[in-house]
């Protein structure tokens, strides 16, 4: 069984919040977005050598915003129940401040009939004295309570090391070993492609590995990418010698639209590199074309933005106090012009100063993580059928109903959705699923194919997709 960790919990304990701190760093590094991370149900996240699925059962079975009234309690109970079909454990969260409510009561009960493994989360301990009302939540009849504040960042690693406990009881969730993915660096000539491929060569955070020279085109080099202490590693697609262009600067002779789409075509990540004084040019059009419809992840880099900041602040003087406004107004701005990779992350760097860099790194591995996790099929089921519920396709040709999903594989992610008749899947209705696909799970800078299927009642068993495996469609 893959480590699942779910966390339950009556709305306003906090969930969401002890989601976001669980989860730690690699939620924040797409920052030039909120909104997208905040109400997103499932994270893979590493921990110690392996990759565990967290989920925030919390927004499932409410409409967003929906906070209150009866719809409350049978919303919670239902999350309690996917967890329990789920997870491997399961986080319990409940508030200091306001003790033992009934339906705390009644969702502990569901749970423990499981027999399910259970960590009580006593939330909102910011002070000694909150952390000792925690007590009262022994009565709940789970052996762990753990005081916590999500806010405040205490308890966390106590709670991390309740949970693993029974991770570790579960036996499963080693890491299997995944197949590297490939990364192709593109973008114009003189964007500074390879001065960036220098730059993290030279700091370190980006180790080449030496192959035997080749005669053909475009060879993978092995990489390892770190940042921190981790090490992870990647193929780099070399389009006609990165490790010999570091001495020999041919750059413009380099370009051509057809190696870029070779390079495109061969990677699972590509690195789209603009130059921050020419903006997004006709040429990066194209280039991003490409991409979308190889069906690439990608990442926008924005290189040289020494050059450009300072030209801003010489043209602002006195009036720019904070470099960030125009960092995060350049971001939506190069996304806007780039709409079809709306979902990329945007990351600004300078391959002359190496700002930035780990930065850029962070976002490698954090799309990486995004393109190959898998959403457990209660999770992904349970979403599109509160969406498909709450949002029927604008259409006069019947009312569209939803069978059942399947994750069919990953890089990219790939959804098959069995549906009473496809063809009230119209382009605008298949947006609304990527766009809930990727409230839900994030999948930042992803391509998602969503594949809907005509299937008149029959169910098939489902057949759950193992992680990293590269499934052709049938
Ligand atoms: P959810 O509905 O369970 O996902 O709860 P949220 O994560 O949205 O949190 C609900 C409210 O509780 C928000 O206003 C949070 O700021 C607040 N909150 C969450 N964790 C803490 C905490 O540790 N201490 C305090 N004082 N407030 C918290
Ligand atoms: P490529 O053709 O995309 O590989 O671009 P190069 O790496 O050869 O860089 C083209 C030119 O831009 C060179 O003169 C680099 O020194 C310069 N350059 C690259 N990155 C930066 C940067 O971040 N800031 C500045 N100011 N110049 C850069």
């Amino acid at each position: 069984m893959e480590g699942v960790i779910a966390i339950v919990g009556r709305p306003n304990v906090g969930k969401s919040a002890l989601f976001n701190r669980m989860a730690g760093r690699r939620i924040a590094i797409v920052h030039d977005r909120p909104g997208v991370t905040r109400d997103r149900i499932s994270m893979r996240i590493e921990w110690r050598d392996r990759k565990v699925d967290l989920i925030d059962t919390g927004g499932i079975g409410l409409a967003p915003g929906e906070r209150s009234g009866d719809r409350i309690t049978d919303a919670a109970l239902d999350q309690a129940q996917l967890a329990i079909e789920a997870a491997s454990v399961i986080v319990l969260v409940v508030d200091v401040r306001e003790g033992v409510l009934p339906l705390d009561l009644e969702v502990a009960e569901r749970l423990r009939r499981s027999g399910r493994p259970v960590v009580v989360a006593a939330n909102k301990a910011d002070s000694g004295e909150e952390v000792l009302g925690s007590n009262a939540f022994a009565r709940l009849g789970f052996g762990r309570v753990v005081a916590v504040s999500a806010i405040h960042d205490r308890g966390i690693p106590e709670l991390l090391g309740a949970v693993e406990e029974f991770l570790d009881e579960d036996g499963g969730a080693e890491d299997t070993e995944e197949e590297p993915l490939r990364l192709a660096i593109v973008g114009r000539p003189n964007v500074g492609k390879s001065s960036l491929i220098n730059a993290l060569d030279s700091s370190k955070r980006l180790i080449v590995s030496e192959v035997p020279g080749t005669t053909r085109d475009a060879v993978e080099v092995p990489v390892v990418i770190r940042t921190g202490e981790e090490l992870e590693r990647y193929l780099l697609i070399d389009t006609a010698g990165i490790r010999k262009r570091r001495r020999v600067d041919d750059s413009v002779e380099y370009f051509s639209v057809r190696r870029s789409e070779e390079a495109i075509g061969r990677a699972d990540i590509v690195l789209h590199i603009f130059d921050a004084r020419d903006g997004v040019t006709q040429q990066d059009k194209k280039i991003a074309d490409i991409i979308a419809h190889h069906s690439k992840a990608c990442i926008l880099v924005v290189n040289k933005w020494d050059l450009y900041a300072g030209e801003v602040e010489r043209a602002a003087a006195s009036r720019v106090r904070s470099r960030k406004p125009i960092l995060a107004s350049f971001g939506d701005w190069v996304r806007q012009q780039m709409f079809f990779e709306d979902h990329a992350p945007v990351i600004f760097t300078s391959a002359r100063d190496g700002s930035r860099l780990d930065s850029l790194l962070d976002a490698v591995r954090h799309v990486a993580d995004q393109l190959r996790q898998t959403i457990p099929t209660p999770i992904l089921n349970r979403t599109l059928h509160d969406a498909i519920e709450s949002q029927q396709p604008a259409s006069a040709g019947g009312r569209l109903k939803f069978y059942y999903a399947t994750q069919a594989g990953t890089a990219p992610p790939t959804f098959l959705l069995f549906v009473n008749r496809r063809e009230l899947f119209s382009p605008q209705y298949r947006k609304y699923i990527d766009r809930t696909l990727r409230r839900a799970f994030g999948y930042e800078g992803c391509p998602l194919r969503i594949v809907p299927k005509s299937r008149p009642r029959t169910i098939e068993p489902i057949r759950k997709p193992k992680s990293g495996q590269r499934k052709m469609l049938p």
